[in-house]
């Protein structure tokens, strides 16, 4: 079940269209080149997550390409649309909905993006991920950390619609056994996973330590990334920002792969050796997370 209110400049507050039913143009450049931007999040007890700061993303992601998208009061108009209709479905119990925002260039020759929200429900496998944890692979991603300033072109920092690349890394992984990524680059530095930001703890001169890769070495700056580190650095946590590199995760006392949908996925194995898990370290983050709004 999946609902689907497309932003209108003639409906304030968005219309409310079949998903079952044909909606888009195939020759929109969403379709045609993965030309867009999109935003996942999740709504807890009917209460989006973080939206400010995934509306916020949005904007730079389009910013970045160029796009002129709706403004923020149409998109959270079009998501109140969408939580009331999913309300009124045999659904509207369940206690987690994924959001997602998308926006593109529109069909080609209009210079009108084509933007809407969807609501769903999660795949049961961010939840079996965040209880039973994850073995990622390490793969190259080609490109150095610095890329990201010289190459803007490379739209590196931008969540846009063309992750082909990313869901190929995520099957190559599965076909190796493993159900994640951590990209790395080519001088070495940890990036991030396809669809999350890699999280590390690790007790420095007895000072507890949180830490996640640089985030000018072309990655894309995580909302749950961000929104943790505020509540754990309110909580006594050191927090830094690498640059980190693969024996990093090796030695520390836990890794994580963190975002909106599946929170907090803990890492068991890096290239099929075992890294330290800590339970106890998961609850506590968890616990922060789960504050956030
Ligand atoms: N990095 C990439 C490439 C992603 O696609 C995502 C989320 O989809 C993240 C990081 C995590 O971002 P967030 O925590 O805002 O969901």
């Amino acid at each position: 079940m999946t609902v689907l209110v497309f932003l209108d400049p003639s409906r304030e507050h968005g219309r409310i269209a079949d998903a079952g039913q044909p909606q888009l143009m195939a020759t929109d450049l969403g379709t045609t080149r993965g030309d867009g931007v999109f935003e996942s999040l999740l709504v807890v007890r009917g209460t989006p997550r973080k939206l400010q700061a995934h509306l916020d993303r949005l904007g730079h992601s389009a910013d970045a390409m160029k796009l002129e998208i709706p403004d923020q009061q149409s998109w959270r108009k079009a998501i109140t649309t969408a939580l009331d209709e999913f309300a009124a479905t045999e659904q509207a119990d369940a206690p987690e909905i994924v959001l997602k925002l998308i926006s593109t260039r529109g069909v080609e020759g209009t210079g009108r993006p084509t933007s809407w929200v969807s609501a769903f429900l999660p795949s049961p496998t961010a939840h079996r991920q965040r209880e039973h944890g994850i073995d990622v692979l390490l793969l190259d991603r080609g490109y150095d950390s610095t890329l990201s300033d010289r190459a803007p072109w490379l739209l590196l920092g931008a969540k846009t619609l063309s992750y082909a690349v990313n869901m190929a890394a995520i099957r190559y992984a599965a076909e190796q056994g493993a159900d994640d990524v951590i990209f790395t680059s080519s001088d070495g530095k940890v990036l991030e996973g396809p669809t999350a930001t890699v999280l590390v703890a690790r007790t420095h001169d007895g000072v507890r330590e949180l830490l996640t890769p640089r985030r000018d070495s072309g990655i894309l700056p995580g909302t749950t990334q961000g929104a943790l580190f505020s509540a754990a650095g309110q909580a006594g946590w050191k927090l830094g920002y690498g640059p980190l590199e693969p024996s990093d995760l090796m030695e520390a006392d836990g890794v994580w792969l963190v975002s909106s949908i599946r929170l907090l996925a803990p890492v068991n194995s890096i290239d099929g050796t075992p890294v330290a898990t800590s339970p106890s370290l998961t609850t506590e983050l968890g616990g922060l997370l789960e504050k956030i709004v």
